[in-house]
């Protein structure tokens, strides 16, 4: 098994250069939303160029719609396909598992506040920066050439390592809901999301709030304006920062050490046609965090029961009430224990490679790791390398934790599917 291990390791340093263009390409692919097909294609060619059993295929949604953690999602999937290439053991007698890694980017912001090229991913020192490096292309490309090493090493595995490249998971996760609709889902699944290289033991719950807030229009004669759309989801607004405070006032023990975990984003918001009419109506729609053992429809339940008494106490919006919709992801906070042995295995070859101790960590945030421990009762967690930046400005990744990180995931799939 020694001799078999520093094979691989030694495969994967001669192909790190190789892996590095690799994540390049996919990084110059700008896959935001509904733009991931390119992407997809050329990683689909890779897995089929690997000899790996590769399916391609779209999300259905009515197969999919009724599933635990579906979100209801508004936009269109046709445009982007998923791909999950399976690497088939000879024997099966060993544990399969799956990497999964998504594909799909967030938008860049005002793109002249970068100071590199958002799609070039040049590289500087041992910094790669793009929009995608960290958040993940990184860990998507450390995961076939991990896989691809133990190939070139010549080494057959007693169980099938499933790779899966989704999209949806900045948006909902329904990219990762469909490959276990399909049936793609392993014996434990790892997410090579770029958390310097910690262990991931907790996140917390997401959903999307949108908010279409009323108001009428009128001619800067009429005198003050009470009924401007515009300062009413101000007003809003400021409702929901109150109740992020008083959730904050709360602290889950998962997340005692961190600053403040509850998060409300108001991420966008759009109202007004001409600067000296005010507008008849303004859309804002806001990320909302909860802690982990509070259920969607309880949390569901708590903005709106405050929203209410914010909306009661307003001169205008009192008579003339504002529409609370749920959009895009639905996500449930998880916790994960890190005596599984899926999560000891992760931190003993973590230890092996790296010569430390693996750090555990808690996330305001989520990934797509969640679906397997809260609704198929299978081990999951991320593990990746360390970047900087996701979703801001100048998003980068450190090559050399990239290297290390697909050592650790080669070494994991040997230990957890076995070697025959
Ligand atoms: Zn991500």
């Amino acid at each position: 098994m020694e001799k078999a291990i520093q094979n691989v390791m030694k495969k994967i340093d001669e192909s790190w250069e190789e892996e590095v263009q690799f994540t390049q390409a996919l990084v110059r692919f700008p896959s935001t939303q509904g733009n991931e097909e390119g992407v997809q294609r050329y990683i689909k060619n890779k897995l089929v160029e690997m000899g790996l059993k590769v399916d391609m295929f779209d999300i259905n949604i009515s197969k999919i719609n009724k599933l635990p953690g579906y979100s209801p999602t508004e936009w269109d999937y046709s445009v982007s396909p998923q791909v999950v290439g399976v690497l088939e053991s000879p024997q099966k007698k060993g544990r399969s598992l799956v990497l999964n890694g998504h594909v799909d980017v967030v938008p860049l912001g005002t793109e002249r506040y970068w100071t590199r090229d958002p799609w070039g991913a040049e590289i500087e020192g041992d910094r790669m920066y793009g929009r995608g490096s960290t958040d993940m292309k990184a860990g998507v490309a450390a995961m076939i050439y991990a896989v691809k090493a133990i190939q070139q090493a010549g080494i057959k595995l007693a169980g099938d390592v499933i790779l899966q490249a989704v999209t949806d998971e900045e948006g909902g996760g329904n990219g990762a809901v469909a490959c276990l609709e399909r049936g793609y889902r392993g014996d434990g699944c790892l997410v090579p999301e770029t958390f310097g290289q910690k262990i991931l033991v907790g996140t917390g719950g997401i959903i999307w709030l949108r908010t279409v807030v009323p108001g009428i229009p009128s001619h800067p004669m009429a005198g003050l304006q009470r009924t401007n759309a515009f300062d009413n989801a101000l007003y809003l607004i400021q409702g929901l920062r109150k109740l992020e405070e008083e959730m904050n006032l709360v602290r889950h023990p998962s997340c005692a050490h961190l600053e403040h975990p509850i998060n409300f984003t108001v991420g966008r918001i759009a109202a007004g046609d001409w600067p000296a009419m005010a507008p008849d109506q303004c859309v804002f729609t806001t990320r909302v965090g909860f802690y982990p053992g509070t259920t969607i429809e309880e949390a569901k339940e708590r903005i709106l029961e405050h929203m209410a008494g914010v909306v009661r106490e307003h001169p205008y919006l009192k008579d003339n009430p504002p529409e609370f919709t749920w959009t895009g992801i639905h996500c449930e906070g998880c916790l994960i224990d890190p005596e599984t042995d899926f999560l000891r295995l992760l931190a003993k070859v973590h230890r092996e490679i790296t010569g430390s101790e693996a750090e555990t960590m808690y996330s305001p945030g989520s990934a797509d790791h969640r679906f397997w421990p809260l609704y198929y009762g299978l081990p999951a967690t991320c593990y990746g390398p360390n970047g900087g930046n996701p979703h801001a400005h100048d998003e980068y990744v450190e090559l050399p934790s990239m290297l290390e990180t697909t050592k650790v995931y080669a070494r994991f799939i040997m230990d957890w599917c076995g070697v025959l």
